[in-house]
């Protein structure tokens, strides 16, 4: 029997699911001369996540998400134990979004054991501040894992969230460094309603810390508001009170240059400017931040 149009159209929009490197590398070859967009996520997937699909999806013709909690970019086992695993809520947004393709991985098919996985690049000081600081470690791991996950998909595009707005600049740095052919396409956060961040984390906050947390969207929005008008110093003085005073353990907030990731000391001096910050909601680590200043 013929398959009606309908049939034709459900079996296009099916989400295939590889766990295999060569199973992926297979289907995308499959898929010559159209174009791939790619979305590298570790699961316990929400609305964000799909924003970058959805954007993935405007400007590819295929789109690969994979699904991979990295061991190598946590500096705590504990913190990698408890990261949510959904699996079976994730594949369920992703067929809703229409993704093609689900990488899922194993540890053993991204890291084989005779395989060299190590990035070894000049980060200069972009490592050395925030994230990088506090997560001694990190960033090389973000490195291994998408230079990994690049050379596996071969992606025309790379769509990442602004949400880990250190974690885009410094991958910007080494697709530039090892002249990857990917462009990097750096997408919104998006927000609940009340303006906090969604974030696969927010899911073990208890209803008492989500409330919470919301000041720290305030505390963001408040320092753009007095960029132009207060010390640098004061801002972040005032910021870190509020954070206490929600009831947040602020672990680090920065106004920094948005290309070198550096603080400043004076608005006037540049022209990109971000704040981002790292804060403790009982044992849920957050961090968010917000562009200031943009007249690049
Ligand atoms: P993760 O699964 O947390 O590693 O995130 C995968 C990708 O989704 C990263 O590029 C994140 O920056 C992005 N992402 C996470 N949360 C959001 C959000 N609220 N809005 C937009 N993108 C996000």
């Amino acid at each position: 029997m013929l398959a009606s149009k309908k049939n034709i159209k459900d079996t296009y929009a099916m989400t295939k699911v590889y766990k295999s490197v060569y199973g992926i590398r297979r289907a995308l070859a499959l898929k010559k001369n159209r174009s791939v967009g790619f979305v590298p996520t570790m699961g316990a997937l929400h609305h964000g996540h799909i924003s970058l699909v959805n954007a993935a999806k405007k400007q590819c013709d295929i789109v690969v998400v994979s699904i991979f909690v990295n061991p190598t970019q946590f500096n705590e086992k504990s913190d990698l134990d408890k990261y949510p695993r959904t699996f079976n809520e994730d594949l369920s947004l992703l067929k809703d979004a229409k993704v093609d393709f689900l990488f899922y991985p194993t540890e053993k098919a991204i890291y084989p054991k005779n395989l060299k996985t190590n990035v070894k690049i000049d980060l200069g000081k972009l490592d050395k501040v925030m994230e990088g600081a506090h997560r001694p470690g990190h960033f090389d791991g973000v490195m291994q894992v998408v230079n990994r996950l690049l050379e596996i998909t071969s992606p025309d595009r790379l769509y990442m969230g602004q949400k880990d707005f250190q974690q885009f600049t410094i991958i910007q740095h080494m697709i530039d460094q090892l002249k990857i052919k990917t462009k990097l396409e750096v997408c919104p956060i998006l927000r609940e309603p009340t303006g906090l961040a969604m974030s696969s984390r927010n899911t073990r906050l208890t209803p008492s810390n989500k409330e919470k947390s919301l000041v720290l969207y305030r505390t963001l929005s408040k320092l753009k508001e007095n960029l132009a008008t207060t010390s640098i110093d004061k801002l972040i003085s005032n910021s870190l009170k509020e954070i206490k005073t929600a009831g947040l353990k602020p672990e680090y907030i920065e106004i920094i240059n948005g290309n070198t990731l550096q603080s400043i000391t004076n608005e006037k001096d540049h022209k990109y400017i971000g704040a981002c910050l790292a804060a403790w909601a009982g044992d849920v680590r957050l961090i968010d931040n917000m562009i200031l200043k943009d007249e690049r």
